[in-house]
């Protein structure tokens, strides 16, 4: 119970935790994405600037001379930066000098930034109107590969698919050791409880035994048939027994807390066992009027179990399928194996449990307030001890009823090969 709660918790933790942090790595990687290319416009709009004023135009004959700009004409100073090509269109926006590859004859676009992705490292493209005293004397175009600031992000990305999975792993290693110190003031309270329990019903059990001892003296001492006295200790008598039944199953309860460990559990057969209690129950089953009825496979199926603790839980749903069927109902065993799994099912036409009581018929001193319920004298303890033995076996007990159908409660094994 704790070590699923302190896996929530520590499961909850990192999923919050780790979201977190994978929107911040996103975060980042767009913040640095943004930051790159910005660095490289700049760079290339001020490459465009230095090419551009180093253009001649000539009024008079409306001529464009180039010679100067780096890169285009042949009396230039090359430039630092790595450019794949520059060209110049004239202001039809046709294609005259250029250098590198020559692109299209004629310029589609007017201006502006271009990242052209068809080509192999992918290319930053700049595309800028040239005035001269404002007039438009030409358009220039450049592009320079992506590859640095593209190998920068794989670099980022790199880091980040590195640096996100272990910061995850460490989230999770601090979230399951901070769940486990949540959970330690929770653990000592439940703890002293089940002590409390425990010690308390412990000590009960002594002064009990005096009482009943006592009563049953009385009994056996000559008193007149019918007289008060007799009553009394009879009264006495069965109180002081349902009460140590209460006690005996609260002690049960606070000792067999949590799974069995696999080295305390025998293997042993289910069809024999579950034939011996069935042989016990035809009598007393029969005594009540009912009929019951057992179909066990003549093979035999092993399980992992503490035999005296699973009769006790197989015991208690069948004393409450004979206590909860009225004269003349029929109770049914029956048990197979199912993908690995024992299933014995323990079935009823009985009273059955009301919708709303199912969710909670397993819980501790539960119990169904129906006219026959109540008059059965029951603590409401039998199916908590249930499910308690059934889950500290590594298995699962469920329950389906209808009122006045009957009820079927079905547990699941772990089956041994
Ligand atoms: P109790 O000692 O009262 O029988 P249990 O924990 O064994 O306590 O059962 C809890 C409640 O579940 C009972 O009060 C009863 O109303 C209901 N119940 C259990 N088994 C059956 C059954 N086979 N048919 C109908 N009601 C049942």
């Amino acid at each position: 119970m704790f070590n699923r709660s302190r896996r929530n918790l520590a499961r909850w933790f990192t999923f919050s935790m780790g979201s977190i942090l994978i929107a911040f790595a996103g975060v980042l990687y767009y913040v640095e994405t943004v930051d790159e290319l910005k660095k490289l416009d700049l760079l290339l709009y001020r490459k465009t600037r230095v090419m551009a004023t180093n253009v001649k135009y000539n009024p008079q004959t409306d001529t464009t001379n180039l010679e100067n700009v780096p890169l285009l004409g042949s009396n230039t100073r090359l430039l630092s930066t790595e450019l794949v090509y520059a060209r110049w269109y004239n202001t039809q926006k046709q294609l005259g000098q250029f250098f590198g590859s020559p692109g299209n004859e004629q310029l589609m676009l007017g201006s502006g930034l271009q990242t052209i992705k068809s080509d192999r490292p992918w290319i930053r493209q700049i595309t800028l109107p040239v005035y001269q005293k404002q007039q438009l004397i030409g358009y220039l175009q450049i592009g320079t590969p992506l590859t640095s600031t593209q190998n920068n992000l794989a670099k980022l990305r790199l880091v980040l698919t590195i640096a996100v999975p272990i910061s995850l792993g460490i989230i999770g290693i601090a979230g399951w050791v901070l769940a486990g110190i949540a959970m330690q003031p929770i653990r000592q309270a439940y703890s002293q409880l089940q002590r409390f329990t425990a010690d308390a019903s412990h000590e009960l059990r002594a002064p009990l035994a005096a009482i009943l001892t006592n009563a049953q003296v009385g009994l056996i001492t000559p008193v007149r048939d019918g007289s008060p006295q007799l009553f009394r200790l009879e009264k006495i008598t069965k109180l002081v027994e349902s009460i140590s039944t209460l006690v005996s199953n609260l002690l049960f309860l606070a000792r067999h807390e949590g799974q069995f460990a696999s080295e305390s559990l025998q293997q042993l057969d289910l069809s024999n066992l579950l034939q011996q209690i069935a042989r016990d129950y035809q009598t007393s089953a029969k005594e009540q009027g009912l009929n019951f009825t057992y179909d066990l496979p003549s093979q035999p199926i092993q399980v992992l179990a503490e035999p005296t603790l699973l009769t006790q839980a197989i015991t208690n749903l069948l004393t409450n399928a004979c206590k909860y069927t009225l004269a003349g109902g029929e109770v049914k065993l029956h048990l197979a194996e199912k993908l690995r799994q024992a299933i014995i099912e323990i079935e009823d036409n009985g009273i059955g449990i009301p919708e709303a009581d199912l969710p909670h018929i397993f819980e501790r001193f539960y119990r169904v307030d129906s006219e026959r319920s109540r008059n059965t004298g029951g603590f409401g303890l039998g199916l908590a001890i249930v499910k308690q033995i059934i889950e500290a076996h590594g298995g699962k007990v469920t329950v389906s009823s209808q009122v006045d159908r009957g009820t079927t409660f079905t547990i699941k094994l772990p089956a041994q090969r």
